[in-house]
């Protein structure tokens, strides 16, 4: 993208060779890709179009935002970005959205015709010509940007926040950044919405939650020039994608076109196999982001570079500052925004493309600032005592929590170089920035080992996405073969690479592709880190909070760790009836597909019931005295455990809830499902009968003398009996399936009437087993209290331009 600082030209002027409208009032002129007037006097934007059906780009985005990450309309949060062209229809200028998705690339002018005609186009508005003085077009573009663009009533109203309406009395063109540059215009304006609040996030963020004020942007935008060559895409690449069909395609071709997006980015000297690139690839920092957070965010965003130098560039990507006196919303930055929300939430990376070609023009990464102290409190609670000596020992967890957002700031700035995520990456040494990140500690010597929690620098896949789409080849080179080297290299590596749709589904099957996981085999991993847990638990302390801070805060810092175990487990039981598969094609050199090794899975199985052993699951005794009923002042949070005790903690309950989460996986119909058929394609493989009765063994088989495990142990076994009974009547599940969830349930029965060994508490199962049995109609999945809110390491999910 060119790059052109041009000082905003705005005078007051008497206007008067613009026709009757504009002729009598003083008018501040902005001059750029687009001319226009803003009249103080009535608040209006009068806009100047000479030339009708020239294609531009219009995107809108929230240049001020509510706060909320549960209704998601964040500062910097970018809107649709379409194509458009001015029309002339009768008195009006119609702006006209074409239809992208549907083409034909010929030069058949009747050929083209017919695919526009047979697909809709969107006229987004109509506006009346107030002046045509020699094809130059005034018409009143207040109404325009004064519209709910970015649908924030509908957002409200969606999340249950309320109907909400624009409030025109309140609202106003903002002209702080309105402005207009050579290759873009930019304008905005505050919006208010008037309603009633029903939901509980808006009131949490809003001072009159009735009343919420935004700031909305547009930005027209000149589409770049015809100097840019689409590259193919290639499932094996890495890279973000936008597709259209082309109804000029020969038959026997694919009439389906993918193209991978990216920035422009061209050597100097083709020729040279080290050059300095045409134009950098440039992103700025928000200058609102505090110390030590600015450094480590630019610090991780510039490895990069590292992967465009090992394609042969010096300084094709740089990170900046931005400029004080710069709009971040200005569509010539790509930027990294620091943005703030009431509670934690995900950051993601959004592009706006260029619909004709996939050419990136402009990257924008917002990032939730509060996750970094979540980063923070995981260290807190699983250091040893680290507040023992002083107050002001918390280096050690700042570090951690730094390392952490040097990686998001890769990660997110990834997105908007047009890659998506690779799940397979971490366990194959941590290949790839675009992965999630689970924090790798061990104990030595009873301290928590830190040194290699998170990985510095770029990734081997990485380097691989970047010389697939940012190579720039010598003229007259084949780029396919060239092309296809370059994975076939990643391939012979044993670089793997799967996403998003294999990897976060909670009925998953990749052996590898898993989020906040770490290690190559899942179940050794598991274990390690219930290790970590456990030593972490024992040392927990009041040690782990500061000098007067409250006992509360020790219950909240724990929750994050009594979850430690998680992902890895989400991750492990995704191995059972798993496959291992590539994205292959033919003469690839790739396998397809081929089942989970039956040792692995049953290795896996193993490490699973761990997860739901009650010595795993118990709070020591000594430790709940750490966690008395609430400070005054201090009340628990949706990111607190969830108990049926009132005011006393409640450590069955938590016990309940990460065992249910275990089991929620592990028995998914898709899972379980999956586990039959492998049986029956291999006698040999793990089967549904062996889950099963590892499950019975774990639960109603298993008794200890200690009557706190016992209570622990009904917790888990009340989840796996309602388990087993939601499976035996799931229509999601295989008939075969369902029939041996029965088995199961029947075998529990049994061991409920067996005098020689008596079962606690049997007459509230046995009545539990007949009631199900006489209405199973009446069957709920009652599920324990909810963990509290997910992805702490991370912050939930993190989007970037769907296709
Ligand atoms: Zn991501």
């Amino acid at each position: 993208m060119t790059f052109i600082r041009i000082v905003l030209f705005c005078v007051v002027v008497s206007f008067s060779a613009q026709g009757q409208i504009l002729n009598k009032k003083n008018l501040t002129v902005y001059d750029g890709f687009f001319k226009f007037y803003y009249e103080k006097e009535n608040d209006k934007i009068y806009l100047e179009v000479d030339s009708l059906n020239t294609e531009f780009l219009y995107i809108n985005s929230l240049a001020s935002g509510i706060g909320s990450n549960d209704i998601g309309l964040d500062r910097g949060k970018l809107g649709q970005e379409r194509l458009v062209y001015f029309k002339k229809a009768g008195n009006k200028l119609l702006l006209i959205q074409p239809n992208l998705k549907y083409r034909a690339n010929t030069k058949n002018d009747l050929e083209r015709k017919s695919i526009e005609q047979a697909f809709a186009k969107s006229v987004l508005f109509g506006f009346k010509i107030l002046s045509d003085t020699n094809g130059k077009y005034i018409i009143d573009f207040t109404p325009f940007l004064m519209q709910d663009t970015q649908g924030v009533a509908g957002v409200l109203k969606s999340k249950k926040e309320g109907s909400f309406k624009l409030d025109a009395s309140k609202s106003a063109l903002s002209l702080e950044r309105t402005k207009a540059f050579p290759k873009n215009v930019e304008f905005e304006a505050l919006l208010t919405f008037k309603g009633e609040p029903t939901g509980r996030n808006l009131r949490t963020v809003v001072p009159t939650s009735s009343l919420v004020a935004v700031i909305q942007h547009h930005s027209f935008v000149a589409l770049p020039d015809s100097d840019y060559t689409p590259r193919k895409f290639d499932p094996r690449s890495g890279a973000i994608y936008t597709s259209y069909m082309d109804y000029a395609t020969p038959i026997q071709e694919p009439i389906t076109k993918r193209f991978i997006i990216r920035h422009r980015l061209k050597k100097k000297n083709p020729n040279a196999l080290i050059s300095e690139p045409e134009e950098p690839i440039i992103y700025y920092l928000d200058p609102g982001t505090p110390e030590p957070v600015r450094s480590a965010l630019l610090d991780g965003a510039s490895w990069w570079n590292q992967a465009f130098e090992a394609i042969g560039y010096t300084n094709a990507f740089q990170v900046k500052m931005l400029p004080e006196d710069a709009d971040p919303m200005d569509c010539r930055y790509n930027v990294i925004q620091w943005v703030h929300r009431s509670t934690r939430g995900w950051s993601y990376g959004a592009s706006v493309v260029d619909p004709r070609t996939g050419e990136i023009i402009k990257g924008h990464v917002s990032l939730g600032s509060l996750r970094v102290r979540q980063d923070y409190m995981i260290a807190q609670a699983l250091m040893n005592k680290p507040f023992v000596e002083s107050d002001g020992d918390y280096q050690p967890m700042l570090d951690m929590a730094l390392a952490r957002i040097r990686q998001l700031s890769a990660h997110e700035v990834g997105h908007t170089l047009g890659f998506t995520h690779n799940f397979a990456a971490s366990t194959n040494g941590r290949s790839s920035v675009m992965d999630y990140p689970h924090p790798k500690l061990a104990f030595k010597d009873s301290q928590l080992d830190m040194t290699q929690a998170y990985d510095v620098g770029i990734g081997e896949w990485d380097k691989i996405t970047v010389a697939y789409s940012y190579s720039d080849f010598k003229y007259g080179v084949d780029e396919k073969a060239e092309l296809n080297t370059i994975l076939k290299k990643a391939q012979e590596d044993g670089l793997r690479f799967i996403t998003d749709s294999d990897a976060r589904a909670s009925g998953g099957a990749h052996l590898l592709a898993h989020l906040w996981d770490n290690g190559k085999t899942p179940y050794d991993e598991l274990n390690e880190v219930l290790d970590v847990r456990q030593q972490a638990i024992s040392n927990f302390s009041e040690d782990n909070i500061r000098s007067f801070e409250t006992y509360s805060s020790l219950e909240d810092i724990f929750v994050p760790l009594y979850f430690y175990h998680r992902y890895q487990t989400e991750a492990t039981t995704k191995v059972i009836g798993g496959l291992d598969y590539n994205y292959k094609l033919k003469d690839d050199g790739q396998f397809s597909v081929r089942p989970v090794n039956v040792q692995i899975q049953k290795n896996a199985l193993e490490a699973v019931l761990n997860t739901i052993n009650a010595k795993v699951l118990a709070i020591p005794k000594d430790k709940l005295e750490l966690f008395p009923p609430r400070a005054y002042g201090n009340n628990r949070t949706r990111e607190s455990f969830k108990g049926k005790t009132g005011v006393s903690f409640d450590p069955l309950s938590a016990a309940s809830t990460a065992s249910e989460f275990t089991l929620s996986f592990l028995l998914h119909p898709q899972r379980v499902n999956r586990i039959l058929l492998q049986k029956s394609l291999d006698d040999e493989q793990l089967g549904l009968v062996e889950v099963f009765n590892e499950l019975v063994n774990a639960s109603f088989k298993t008794s200890y003398k200690d009557d706190y495990f016992n209570n622990i142990q009904q917790q888990i076994n009340v989840n796996v009996l309602n388990h087993l009974m939601n499976t035996a009547l799931n229509e999601d599940a295989y008939f075969q399936v369902r029939s041996l969830a029965l088995e199961a349930i029947n075998a529990i029965s049994s061991l409920l009437y067996d005098k020689k060994k008596p079962v606690l508490y049997a007459d509230q199962y046995r009545y539990m087993i007949n009631e199900f049995r006489e209405h199973p109609e009446k069957f709920k999945l009652d599920s324990a209290p909810k963990i509290p809110d997910g992805s702490p390491i991370g912050g939930g999910l993190c989007t970037y331009n769907p296709n």
